[in-house]
């Protein structure tokens, strides 16, 4: 998956297309995040210590990871990535580079 957790990225598809947001957790298994701001659904919880009078709460749901894409932090273009491979101390591992300016990020 190319997106990471405190990654901004653009909404692709939904009632939130065109929309950004902040990357607030990633679920890698499932292809999923979730994004701060973005595909609210309420949901009816019962009274608990955190939440003292229960009632609706609006909350953010995971969506598909497809349906969006990572802005560079860069150049601050919506983008894709591609691997780039790193040496380091004859190591060799793989980061990701924005294929619009080619930075890391
Ligand atoms: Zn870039």
């Amino acid at each position: 998956m190319q997106v990471r957790r405190d990654d901004t990225v653009l909404i692709l598809s939904g009632n939130d297309r065109g929309k950004r947001g902040r990357v607030l957790k990633v679920f890698p298994e499932k292809d999923r995040i979730i994004v701060e701001g973005v595909s609210f659904i309420k949901r009816h919880t019962r009274p608990s210590a955190q939440n003292q009078s229960g009632g609706i709460v609006e909350k953010e749901a995971p969506i598909h990871a497809s349906n969006v894409m990572v802005i560079c932090s860069k150049c601050g273009e919506p983008t894709r990535v591609k691997r780039r491979e790193l040496k380091e101390e004859g190591r060799r591992h793989y980061t990701r580079a924005c294929v619009k300016c080619g930075e890391v990020f």
